[in-house]
C-alpha cells in the first residue's frame, strides 16, 4: 500500500454537518453541496452523513457526478449546479436530477428527453443577481415562469442564485444581491401564492455572515470540509478540518555543500547537508509551485522543501538534529505534535484558495476514513 494517502476524519464531518444544520432557522432546508467529490473528500461518504444529519437535499456542478451517489443507493434529490447541455439531458433523467436551467436551456429538448423516459424533470431557476455567471434576468423571472409552466413534462422546483462576494470584508455587493432575491422572492409568491418553491440563495460565508441570505434553503459548501470561505469569515461555528495529507520518508542521503538539488538545480546546498526523499509529487495534487517554499512535518518539525518538486516526489532538507530513517512518517497537511499545517498555509504559498488545493488532489492519493 503506498505510504501517500489523505485521512478524512468523519468525526469532524459529521460535527460540521450537525453545527451548520442547527445553525439555520427552523424549518429551513439545508442542500449538501458535494461537487468535485465533495471537494476531494468523497462525495459519497460526505453525502451519506448529511442525509444521516438531517440533510434534505445534495448538489453537484454536473449529472456525472450524481451517478456514484444514486450506485450508493443514495435517494435524496440532488441538484445541478451547473448548466447542462442537451447531449446530458438523458443522464439527467437516469439520475434523476435537478438541473440548472436559464435562458440558455435548451427547454423544447429538455421536455421531449422527459416525455421519452415517460416522467416529469424537475428544474431549479437560475438567477442572476450579481454574479454574471449564469442564470436569468430577476426582472424576467415571470416571463421564464410562465415559458416553463407551459412544457407539460417540466416542473419548477424553485429558484436559486449565488454570491459573489459573501466571504468578503466589504459587504455593500452581497447585500444588493440578498435585495435583488429578496424581491425576486416576492414577486414570484405574489404571481404564485399556491407554490411551495425553494428558494436559495446563502452559500457558506452567507450562512455565516448575512442573515438576509438565508431563504427557504442554504447550500453550504466549504464549511462542511471545517474551512472558512475566506479569512474574512470568522469560524463561530467552530468547524474542524476533516482533512489530512500523510507520507513517510523513501530515502535519506548527505549532500555536499555546492550539490544542486532536484530539476535545474534550483536550490544549492550552502553546507553539507541530510536530504529526505518523500514520494508525493504535483501528480498526486501536492503544488509544484511550493518548490523552495513549502514544508513538511518530520517528528513534529518543520523540514523545508529544497529544490524543484517532481511530478511524484519532493526532496526536504533535515535540520542536523533530527535522526531519520527511511519509513518515518511526514505530514504534509494537518498536524504533528505541537505544530500544524493547514491548507490555508498551503493555498497562501500555491496563490490560490483552499478549495483549489482541495479539488487538486488527484485520484492515485488513496482516501483513509477515519
Ligand atoms: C460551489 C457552490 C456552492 C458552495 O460554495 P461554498 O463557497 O463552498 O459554500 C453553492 N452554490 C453554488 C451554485 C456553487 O457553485
Amino acid at each position: 500500500m503506498r505510504p501517500t494517502y489523505l485521512e478524512i476524519n468523519t468525526t469532524c464531518i459529521r460535527h460540521n454537518l450537525r453545527a451548520i444544520k442547527n445553525s439555520l432557522p427552523n424549518g429551513m432546508t439545508c442542500t449538501a453541496v458535494v461537487k468535485a467529490n465533495a471537494y476531494g473528500h468523497g462525495s459519497v461518504i460526505v453525502s451519506q452523513i448529511a442525509i444521516e444529519e438531517g440533510y434534505d437535499a445534495l448538489a453537484v456542478a454536473i449529472p456525472e457526478e450524481a451517478i456514484p451517489l444514486r450506485q450508493a443507493g443514495i435517494v435524496a434529490p440532488i441538484y445541478l449546479l451547473g448548466l447542462t447541455r442537451p447531449q446530458s439531458f438523458d443522464l439527467i433523467a437516469t439520475t434523476n436530477t435537478i438541473p440548472a436551467v436559464c435562458e440558455s436551456t435548451d427547454f423544447e429538448a429538455l421536455n421531449a428527453c422527459a416525455s421519452k423516459h415517460n416522467r416529469v424533470i424537475e428544474v431549479a431557476i437560475a438567477v442572476d443577481t450579481g454574479m454574471h455567471r449564469i442564470g436569468i434576468s430577476p426582472t424576467e423571472v415571470l416571463h421564464w415562469i410562465d415559458v416553463i409552466d407551459a412544457y407539460p413534462q417540466l416542473r419548477i422546483n424553485g429558484f436559486f442564485s449565488h454570491m459573489a462576494n459573501a466571504d468578503a470584508a466589504d459587504q455593500t455587493h452581497a447585500h444588493e444581491q440578498t435585495q435583488l432575491f429578496n424581491r425576486l422572492v416576492s414577486t414570484v409568491k405574489e404571481a404564485r401564492p399556491n407554490k411551495q418553491y425553494r428558494f436559495s440563495l446563502a452559500n457558506s460565508a452567507g450562512l455565516l455572515v448575512l442573515t438576509d441570505s438565508l431563504f427557504t434553503d442554504a447550500r453550504p459548501g466549504i464549511i462542511q470540509y471545517g474551512i472558512m470561505p475566506s479569512v474574512d469569515v470568522p469560524n463561530t461555528l467552530h468547524l474542524q478540518p476533516a482533512l489530512s495529507l500523510h507520507s513517510e520518508v523513501v530515502h535519506v542521503h548527505q549532500a555536499p555543500a555546492g550539490s544542486g538539488i532536484g530539476y535545474g538545480s534550483t536550490y544549492i546546498a550552502p553546507k553539507d547537508m541530510k536530504i529526505a526523499t518523500i514520494p508525493i509529487g504535483y501528480a498526486d495534487g501536492y503544488p509544484r509551485s511550493l518548490s523552495n517554499k513549502g514544508s513538511v512535518l518530520i517528528k513534529g518539525t518543520y523540514c523545508s522543501i529544497v529544490g524543484r518538486i517532481c511530478m511524484d516526489q519532493l526532496m526536504v532538507a533535515l535540520p542536523d538534529t533530527l535522526d531519520i530513517h527511511p519509513g518515518e512518517p511526514v505530514i504534509l497537511l494537518g498536524s504533528q505534535g505541537n505544530e500544524t499545517i493547514s491548507v490555508l498555509d498551503i493555498a497562501a504559498l500555491a496563490d490560490t484558495i483552499p478549495y483549489e488545493i482541495f479539488c487538486g488532489f488527484s485520484e492515485r492519493v488513496p482516501r483513509h476514513y477515519l
